[in-house]
C-alpha cells in the first residue's frame, strides 16, 4: 500500500503513469452490515472518481459488493453500485466489481449483468479455482462484460474449489485460452488476466502469439509493489499493464483476515518485500 489516504493513491498512481502503467484502486473492506455505512462508502468513491476525472489519472475503480451493503440486500447493494457506475459511465471511466466467497458467486454475477444491460464499461472478476467457473465465463464473453481472471483468494471447500495448486494453474490457464477466443466479438469483450505467475503469464502470451494475436491483445493486472521489474518487461514487451492499488484505514483487519483464510499469503507479502 502507498498509503492509507486516497491521495496516497492517486500519487502513486500518477507516478506509474511514465512507466507505462495504468491503475486500478479499492478501498479495502467487507461485510459491511450497516446501511449508513454502506451510503458513506458509496459516496467516498463518488469522491474519488470525481478526483480522478479532474486529476486526468487513468485509474479504474474496483468494487466489492459486500462493502456497498450486499449482507443488507440485494437491492441495497445494487442502488449503491448503480450510483458508481453512473459516476464512472458519466466520467469514461471502467467499473470492476471483485469477486468475493462462493456463496456470493451467483448474486455477484447477477448484479453485474444487470449493471451492463445500462451501462457499457463493466467488468467481474471470476475465480479459476471455481469449478463453476467455466460455465460463468461465456455468457459474460457474449455480453461483453470484461472479465478479470484470478486463481482466488478465500478459503473454499473443494466441493466448489480445486484444492490442488495444479489444478488450479491448468484451469487458469485453459480459461485464459477461452477468454482470448472471445476477443474480436463485437460484444467488446475485455479480457484480463490479475495474476503474479509469470511462468503462467509467459504461457498465455505464447498462446496468443500463436494465435495470431497482438501483444496489446494481453492486459495483465497485478498488485502495487509486487513484481516491479516483471511489470516494467511486460509494458516493454507491448502488453497492457495496470496495478491495483489498494488504500484505507481497514488494512489491518483486512490484512489479518486474508492471513487467517489462507496462511500461504504470508509468503505472498514477505517474497514481495525481497523481490517486489
Ligand atoms: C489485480 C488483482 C485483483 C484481484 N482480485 C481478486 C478478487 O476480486 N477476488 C479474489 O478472490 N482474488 C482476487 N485477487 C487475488 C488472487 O485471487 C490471488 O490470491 C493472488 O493474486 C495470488 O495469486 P497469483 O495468481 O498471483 O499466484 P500464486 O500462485 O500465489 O503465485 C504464483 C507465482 O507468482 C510468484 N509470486 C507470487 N507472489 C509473489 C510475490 N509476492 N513476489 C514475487 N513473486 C511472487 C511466484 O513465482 C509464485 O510461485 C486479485 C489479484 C490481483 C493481482
Amino acid at each position: 500500500m502507498p498509503g492509507e489516504a486516497f491521495d496516497d493513491m492517486l500519487r502513486a498512481a500518477s507516478e506509474l503513469r511514465p512507466l507505462g502503467i495504468d491503475a486500478v484502486f479499492t478501498r479495502l473492506g467487507e461485510n459491511v452490515t450497516d446501511a449508513a455505512e454502506a451510503s458513506a462508502v458509496t459516496r467516498h468513491y463518488l469522491e474519488v472518481l470525481d478526483a480522478i476525472a479532474a486529476k486526468g489519472i487513468r485509474c479504474e475503480p474496483s468494487i466489492k459488493l459486500t462493502q456497498l451493503g450486499l449482507d443488507l440486500g440485494e437491492e441495497h447493494a445494487y442502488a449503491n453500485l448503480r450510483a458508481l457506475a453512473e459516476r464512472s459511465h458519466a466520467t469514461g471511466n471502467y467499473l470492476w466489481v471483485d469477486m468475493e466467497q462462493s456463496s456470493y458467486v451467483d448474486v455477484t454475477l447477477d448484479l453485474t449483468r444487470r449493471l451492463k444491460a445500462e451501462f457499457p464499461r463493466v467488468g467481474v472478476c471470476l475465480q479459476a479455482y471455481l469449478y463453476r467457473t467455466k460455465n460463468d465465463l461465456p455468457a459474460l464473453v457474449e455480453q461483453g462484460i470484461g472479465v478479470r481472471l484470478v486463481k482466488g483468494a478465500y478459503k473454499e471447500p473443494p466441493e466448489v474449489a480445486y484444492p490442488k495448486k495444479a489444478d488450479v494453474d491448468g484451469n487458469f490457464f485453459a480459461l485464459a485460452v477461452a477468454m482470448l477466443e472471445g476477443l474480436g466479438r463485437k460484444s467488446g469483450f475485455r479480457p484480463v488476466f490479475g495474476t503474479h505467475d509469470l511462468a503462467l503469464i509467459d504461457r498465455i502470451r505464447a498462446h496468443a502469439e500463436r494465435a495470431g494475436l497482438a501483444a496489446r491483445d494481453i492486459e495483465v493486472h497485478m498488485l502495487y509493489g509486487i513484481q516491479r521489474a516483471e511489470q516494467g518487461r511486460l509494458v516493454k514487451d507491448g502488453a497492457i499493464v495496470r496495478v491495483l492499488i489498494a488504500y484505507g484505514a481497514y488494512w489491518f483487519p483486512w490484512y489479518m483476515r486474508r492471513l487467517a483464510e489462507r496462511p500461504a499469503n504470508v509468503w505472498f507479502v514477505v517474497r514481495s518485500v525481497f523481490t517486489g
